[in-house]
């Protein structure tokens, strides 16, 4: 059998991580066993749908690397094959007409809700003759009685009785067709092998197995992925912040590390954290998800993401850095080699907007000192050390300025004030950083460049006497 599965989204907002975790499941069921993983946008909603979304939801999948063998179909396109569909239906008495005005439908809910069974149509219109000019809704002739057997690859077994589900409306009086109608049609159209989609979901199965088997169709395998939950232990929603794929991009995330954040909710392989997109495909089985709902975690994800900042090819890294040091104001190119700042810096940050904020230094002066850093190392006794230095580097021609001459001046000047090297690097590092963290301090200086540090150690030099004078 030729493995096809699907990612059936409804354009009705953006990708969110729910979506993108279905997807990536589909999509590495279908890599793994060489087959081929179909997109179709479930458009049906023409009220809810919109474009921005479908393009939303390609902008997300294209930079999480989610390629698809095909589509995207879109279900508006496909609007008169299931109308055909229907009317087959329709002719084989396996679909009837139903004209229940909603007064008899409420009134006949009121009195299931009163006697306490599950609400659902009785069947009214079953063997009435219905003029096909008046207005009026299709439903679909369920199975009265026996049970459909869901054997869900996560789940397992799951039964229903046939009792329990009534005879759902498959074309609108608007003449637009249902979602359970269209996701089966195109599902076996497009030859379906494995349904896997959100545990929401489940409850249709058992529908549209039965529509299924009406048009003589064999159904695919299902399997039903778990939900996500927030902190809170609550459905992930916007409530609990970002959610859509593209707000982790913008954040400074990488697609690799939400990937591999991803396949991690609900499944694992051993204790194996880190997996590249190769192992995944390779690894991955749909059959080992969790039946557990699973809870994001966002430092999780920070790790992972920190861990590919700092294991990604610099160059790459560099280029993706970029926009995220336009959005505070910095031009990379008027100033030291941006790829150079990330290889210093990669380890030190979880998002490439944090690594654009400790690069800020390198490029432009920072405003304000870290309180508690200017507070310890920024006091009178540190400034014999930075005038000293000062007077050293203003020497330096600029050809010297490298990571070992610079060490070299800091290694003097600890000599000559019979200073440990901390004691003349950090009150250094203060002033050029504005905080007590940075990379190597020779490395720090040759990217902030002679004239910022000079002019770096004469601010702080100025804090230290104004500090002095304030008592
Ligand atoms: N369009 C449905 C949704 O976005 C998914 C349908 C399916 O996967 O069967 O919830």
């Amino acid at each position: 059998m030729t493995v096809r599965t699907r990612f059936a989204p409804s354009p009705t907002g953006y990708l969110h991580v729910g979506g993108a975790r279905t997807a990536l499941f589909s999509y590495l069921f279908a890599r793994r066993h060489g087959g081929q993983f179909v997109l179709r946008i479930e458009d049906t909603d023409l009220e809810r749908s919109t474009a921005e979304s479908v393009n939303a939801i390609m902008e997300g999948m294209t930079w999480l690397g989610l390629d698809y063998d095909e589509g995207p179909f879109f279900q508006t396109e496909r609007f008169e094959r299931y109308q055909t569909i229907i009317d087959e239906l329709l002719d084989k008495g396996l679909a009837y007409r139903c004209d229940c005005p909603k007064e008899r439908l409420e009134r006949l809910r009121d009195k299931q809700m009163a006697a306490k069974v599950k609400p659902r149509y009785d069947g009214h219109c079953r063997g009435r003759q219905i003029d096909p000019e008046q207005p009026h809704v299709v439903r679909f002739k369920n199975p009265v009685d026996g049970a459909v057997i869901v054997e869900d690859l996560i789940r397992g077994r799951v039964p229903f009785a046939n009792a329990e589900l009534d005879d759902l409306i498959i074309r609108r009086s608007d003449g637009s067709p249902t979602y359970n109608l269209t996701v089966v049609v195109d599902d076996a159209e497009m030859e379906i092998s494995h349904v896997i989609r959100g545990d929401d979901h489940l409850t249709n199965t058992p529908r549209q197995i039965n529509i299924l088997k009406a048009l003589g169709h064999e159904p695919p395998k299902y399997a039903h992925v778990p939900m996500i939950l927030g902190p809170d232990g609550k459905r992930l929603s916007k409530r609990h912040g970002a959610v859509s794929v593209v707000a982790y991009r913008d954040a400074g995330y990488l697609p690799e590390a939400l990937l591999n954040y991803l396949i991690r909710l609900g499944w694992s392989h051993g204790d194996q954290e880190v997996f590249s997109l190769d192992e995944m495909i390779s690894l991955f089985d749909i059959a080992d998800v969790n039946t557990a709902a699973s809870a994001f975690n966002v430092d999780k994800l920070d790790w992972l993401n920190q861990h590919y900042i700092q294991h990604a090819d610099p160059l790459r890294i560099a280029r993706l850095l970029s926009p995220h040091m336009g959005e505070i104001g910095i031009d990379p190119s008027e100033g030291p080699d941006l790829v150079a700042v990330v290889e210093a810096q990669a380890a030190r940050a979880k998002t490439l907007t944090e690594l654009a904020r400790i690069s800020a230094f390198c490029y432009q002066d920072f405003d304000d000192y870290e309180e508690t850093a200017a507070k310890k190392h920024l006091r009178p006794v540190a400034r014999p050390a930075l005038e000293r230095l000062r007077a050293e580097l203003d020497m330096l021609a600029l050809e010297d300025w490298e990571p070992e001459t610079l060490h070299r001046v800091i290694e003097r000047v600890s000599e000559a004030l019979e200073l440990n090297m901390g004691k003349v690097a950090q009150p250094l590092r203060v002033a050029i950083v504005g905080r007590a963290a940075s990379p190597g301090i020779d490395i720090t200086l040759q990217l902030v460049g002679k004239a910022a540090t000079l002019r770096r150690i004469d601010r702080a030099l100025a804090f230290i006497d104004a500090r002095a004078a304030n008592g």
